[in-house]
């Protein structure tokens, strides 16, 4: 279903009237995990001044160890709404569990599937189920093949509308968090008539990359950009190193104004 060869035509996933995946550059960004309102709320005033529609926040957190922040939960996705609705953003937010997916479509306007979660099967069935986009990121150690056959789980479910987000992928470099697989974007967009989205902080995991990871992605065809935007990164509860402030995301926009499709 999700394959090109089913359906030639490109889909776009429309939220807050951001046309995802209708030729023009998109972008997602907020904080690594909602830690409060007015952490929030400076993030989403900012990005409203710089005329983006869409917020990311993570509430219910995967996190390696058990002992870290684990994210505020349906308090967090609350948080998230109500700036949202204040600054006229929609809410991109990585639900864990099947069974907090019914309670989230009150808060959520995008559902993330997180990388560790892209071949929780159930877990895409229930994401199959809703009525609302579906922002799928590609596994840590997943061909693009596994990738396909995980948005096809969704789409099989009757959900075709999915965003799918290369956010690189493990390999044996260290000098990146992971390795941003750029040639991914192009196979997705020859294979799937799904729009592509990068995670430009995930996949580098460095704020020297953001901007160059940037450009790369637009270059190459991926019809929407995600990165990691704190007030106050020093004192974030999770991914405190790879995130921007706002002065550094105010910077990064005005360059990539520069050279987006569209902004
Ligand atoms: C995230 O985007 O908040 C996140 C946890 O990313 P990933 O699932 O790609 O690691
Ligand atoms: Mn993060």
């Amino acid at each position: 279903l999700v394959s090109r060869k089913k359906k030639a035509d490109d889909t776009i996933v429309e939220v807050n009237g951001e046309k995802i995946g209708d030729g023009q550059t998109y972008f997602i960004m907020g904080p690594c995990a909602v830690e409060s309102y007015d952490q929030v709320k400076a993030v989403g005033k900012a990005l409203k001044n710089n005329g983006l529609k869409l917020l990311r926040g993570g509430a219910f957190k995967p996190r390696t160890s058990p002992y870290d922040f684990q994210g505020l939960g349906l308090d967090g996705l609350k948080i998230l709404r109500q700036v949202a609705d204040e600054e006229g953003l929609a809410v991109v937010s990585e639900i864990l569990n099947p069974y907090d997916m019914e309670a989230a479509l009150d808060y959520v306007d995008i559902i993330q599937i997180g990388a560790r979660n892209m071949q929780n099967f159930e877990l895409l069935k229930v994401a199959g189920a809703v009525k609302k986009p579906v922002l799928l990121k590609r596994g840590l150690a997943a061909t693009i093949e596994e990738f396909m056959y995980a948005a096809e789980y969704i789409h099989a479910q009757g959900n075709s509308e999915i965003i799918l987000c290369e956010r690189g992928i493990r390999t044996y470099e260290k000098a990146t968090r992971n390795t941003l697989d750029i040639s991914a974007v192009p196979i997705l967009k020859k294979e799937t008539h799904l729009p592509v989205v990068v995670d430009v902080t995930h996949s580098t995991g460095r704020k020297d990359l953001l901007l160059p990871a940037t450009r790369a992605a637009i270059a190459i065809g991926a019809d929407a950009v995600m990165a990691e935007v704190h007030p106050d990164p020093a004192v974030a509860l999770s991914d405190s190193a790879q995130q921007m402030d706002i002065a550094q995301f105010n910077e990064y926009m005005d360059d990539v104004k520069t050279f987006a499709k569209k902004i």
